[in-house]
């Protein structure tokens, strides 16, 4: 057998055993279910979370938090969530008396995740964060310490990492399939509409790169499996546009990793990307689009060959997976893949490259 096929059969294979892995202890977990109130009924948890609990093992939707009374009305009816397990923000605490809820899951604008993940924890409650996990250092850093005095679990909603493409592009890379890894590229952003919080500084903590670019970033640091040590960044946002008075629009980074990969990332608010490419010695992997709700494409150039490489569909999808895993881990007392950690080094780096745009320089990585 080629040195070649070796390791993709190998990387198939890792990919393979981890979600064996997934279901086994998937089929040893207790039966207990984990209750889980979502707190914002926005967008993205009323049309991508809220509906597939239904799809979990071991999560269930027990309890809602919002503001608004018709929409606790409203989801409360539609998902049988009952009067006694409806808050609004003036009595989140009182989740402390709840014991259906075992866990919060935060989709809220991005600086009220802090606020209502420490809230959260305090009441004594495991916690699910959207992405990003807050808007500075100090609030990550401020998130995990919180979790872990109350001797609560920390997760962020990276659900890239329970879609299957995207683990079996981690295995791959990492497994050096085309050779090991010399440069990565990842591209990700869309025209945003005007008039939303994503625009208003205070509320989203910055522009493009808070919100979608942090899918380059978190794609460079997953395939490689390392941290970046040095940053430089080009912003360029137009300021006569009504979106962007605040927050930035473009930025091009370029990451350096501690082995000598390096990744080329691009962050948009004015134009459609969403893939990445992993480019070794011996070829590449891409995924284009790589991070969407579904339909992620994978293709592989690999000794001369270009060919796309389609895996089965899961049992479970991305949201399922990503919070059922938390439900596993506060079952089976383990850690999530993704920690309070990991978001926190997102942000360590999104900081680096807004001072290394601010002030047109090279930017060591925690110096
Ligand atoms: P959204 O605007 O649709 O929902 C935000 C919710 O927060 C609304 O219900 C709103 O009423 C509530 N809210 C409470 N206080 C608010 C205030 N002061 N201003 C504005 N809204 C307020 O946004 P969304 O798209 O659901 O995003 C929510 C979070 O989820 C963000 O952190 C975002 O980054 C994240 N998100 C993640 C993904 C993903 O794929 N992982 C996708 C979309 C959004």
């Amino acid at each position: 057998m080629a040195t070649g096929s070796r390791r993709e059969l190998l990387g198939g294979l890792g990919a393979g055993m981890m979600l064996a892995g997934m279901a086994a202890r998937a089929a040893t977990a207790p039966s207990r279910k984990i209750g889980y109130a979502v707190v914002g009924l926005g967008s993205y948890a009323t049309r991508q979370i809220m509906p597939n609990f239904a799809g979990c093992d071991h999560a269930r939707l027990v309890a809602l938090v919002s503001g608004t009374p018709a929409k606790l009305e409203q989801y409360g009816a539609q998902y049988g969530i009952p009067a006694t397990h409806r808050y609004s923000y003036a009595d989140y605490d009182r989740i402390r008396d709840n014991p259906d809820i075992d866990a919060v899951y935060v989709v809220l604008p991005n600086s009220m995740h802090a606020e209502y993940s420490i809230r959260a924890a305090q009441a004594g409650k495991h916690v699910m964060c959207e992405k990003p996990m807050a808007v500075s250092v100090a609030e990550c850093e401020a998130m995990i310490a919180a979790c872990r005095k109350a001797g609560k679990k920390l997760m962020i909603g990276y659900r890239s990492r329970f879609e299957p493409y995207n683990r079996l592009a981690i295995d791959l890379a990492r497994g050096g399939h085309v050779g090991p890894t010399r440069f990565i590229t990842a591209e990700h952003g869309f025209p945003i509409r005007p008039n939303q919080w994503r625009l208003d500084r205070p509320l989203s903590g910055g522009g493009s790169m808070m919100d979608i670019g942090i899918y380059s970033l978190n794609a460079a640091r997953y395939l490689t499996g390392e941290e970046p040590v040095e940053v430089s960044a080009i912003e360029s946002t137009d300021r006569n546009d009504p979106r962007f008075r605040t927050v930035e629009d473009r930025l091009s980074f370029t990451l350096r990793f501690p082995s000598g990969i390096v990744a080329n990332c691009i962050s948009s608010y004015s134009s459609p990307h969403n893939g990445y490419r992993v480019i070794g010695t011996e070829g590449w992997i891409d995924m284009e689009p790589a991070t969407p709700y579904s339909g992620q494409t994978m293709t592989i150039r690999k000794d001369g060959v270009t060919a796309p490489r389609t895996l089965p569909s899961p049992a479970k999808n991305q949201f399922a997976g990503q919070l059922d895993h938390l439900a596993e881990c506060v079952l089976g007392g383990s850690t999530p893949i993704v920690t309070g950690e990991e978001g926190l080094a997102d942000l360590r780096v999104i900081e680096a490259i807004y001072r290394s745009a601010a002030e047109r320089t090279f930017v060591r990585i925690g110096a």
